[in-house]
């Protein structure tokens, strides 16, 4: 059958993440008890009012196409969220409503990226950004870090990455998988790098803004380096924040040019958002984010357990994170002395099978040598996951 494919499909590998989470999910169909704690979506409900938005929506017959960035209202709304929450200035004809920051992402890769632009991705990275960035011809370009270095790219780092060819660069803070932030000053820093290369644009990927709580609050690079915004594209959304992944709502803000040219990429691939989830997202940035305080509470009180529990793992190495609901620890001592069981790739595979806990292997973040573990989920679940590794890694 693969004749029938086109080249462009080499480049691209399923999402690992999705790809794990679907397996444990078999396995559980199969009737194995499996705790999965790698996918990364928050265990709590969508709130209740954001909910009762969608329904009165349906009832109301909002079921038809919208615009397709986003209706007016969705879009002031967002305006006002980057406003208010992080002091940043945009005019509606700057945003663009999609399906996901996942979405945002696709269609800005497609709008920016010729054949060998390269993209500087700090590893380890969301799985998703280098197979974009290759399907659309681009080369990543992926920066390693460390845990020693609190897995955060240095300027001198960035400056000599940057070459000709390099058209983006990513940031995501805090981040997925490692869970690190960027403080202000290490932001400013890169961000003076940057100005001395103005042909490069910056995707800051803020999804986790919210799920932070070690030092300072949240900061974009556009916040200490405004000069910065001609040529930066901030994304965000409600899937992590507002407990929404099923509801598909990001958004991207930028430069009118860009955001025109992904605009014209949606209006012939998905067209609008769904109707429904654009008046609930709505709804969610309206409330502010009041009720995203108690998951963010929820999922400290995990980290504090998690961190310290993989700490006590025989060859396991966790530094606390500063936000997000991920630990990514690093298996290397584990490894080097388990000659039989290769690399992490391994060792997550006889984790999901042997002792029935399913975390993603830290290569398909560009960490070989990790484990990526969500602790989205309840704590008692979290004991049992622990429980079952320690009596499992003994063994
Ligand atoms: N960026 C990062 C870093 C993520 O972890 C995710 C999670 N899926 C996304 C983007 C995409 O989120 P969504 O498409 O649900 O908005
Ligand atoms: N971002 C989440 C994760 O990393 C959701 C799955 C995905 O879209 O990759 O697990």
């Amino acid at each position: 059958m693969s004749q029938f494919l086109a080249e462009r499909m080499k480049a691209i590998a399923p999402s690992a993440t999705l790809a794990i989470s679907a397996y444990a999910a078999e396995l559980k169909a199969k009737g194995k008890e499996i705790i999965s704690l790698s996918v990364g979506e928050p265990d709590f409900e969508t709130p209740p009012h954001v909910k009762e938005a969608a329904i009165a929506a349906i009832q109301n017959g909002f079921t038809h196409y919208t615009a397709v960035d986003g209706t007016p209202a969705l879009k002031r709304a967002i305006v006002e969220k980057f406003k208010r929450e992080n002091h940043l200035t945009y005019e509606p004809s700057q945003v663009l409503v999609s399906c996901g920051v996942k979405h945002s992402l696709f269609n800005a890769f497609a709008a920016l990226l010729n054949e060998g632009d390269e993209v500087i991705i700090p590893a380890p990275y969301w799985v998703s950004y280098p197979e974009m960035v290759a399907f659309f011809g681009g080369l990543p370009v992926a920066l390693p870090t460390t845990l020693e270095s609190r897995f955060k790219i240095t300027p001198d780092q960035l400056g000599k990455a940057i070459s000709k060819k390099t058209k983006g660069l990513i940031l995501n803070s805090p981040s997925n998988p490692t869970g690190m932030a960027y403080t202000a000053r290490e932001l400013s820093a890169l961000g003076r790098v940057l100005q001395a290369h103005p042909n490069v644009v910056i995707l800051s990927d803020d999804i986790y803004e919210h799920i932070l709580w070690a030092g300072e609050p949240f900061v974009n690079i556009l916040n200490v380096c405004p000069r910065l915004s001609e040529r930066t594209l901030v994304m965000n959304g409600v899937s992590k924040a507002y407990a929404m992944t099923g509801w598909r709502i990001g958004y991207a803000a930028g430069p009118k040019e860009i955001i025109q040219a992904m605009h014209t990429v949606q209006s012939q691939s998905t067209s609008n958002p769904t109707s429904i989830s654009q008046v609930a997202a709505q709804k969610a940035l309206e409330g502010g984010i009041e009720c995203v305080k108690p998951m963010v509470k929820a999922f400290k009180e995990r980290h504090d357990f998690i961190v310290p529990a993989l700490n006590c793992l025989p060859g396991f190495r966790c530094s606390p994170a500063d936000g997000t609901f991920y630990a990514f620890p690093s298996v290397e001592d584990f490894l080097s002395q388990h000659k039989e069981i290769k690399d992490d790739i391994e060792l997550a595979k006889q984790l999901l099978e042997h002792a029935g806990v399913a975390v993603v292997p830290g290569a398909a973040f560009g960490g070989p040598g990790h484990l990526r573990i969500s602790f989205a989920t309840g704590m008692e679940t979290l004991k049992k996951a622990i429980e079952k590794l320690r009596m499992f890694l003994k063994t």
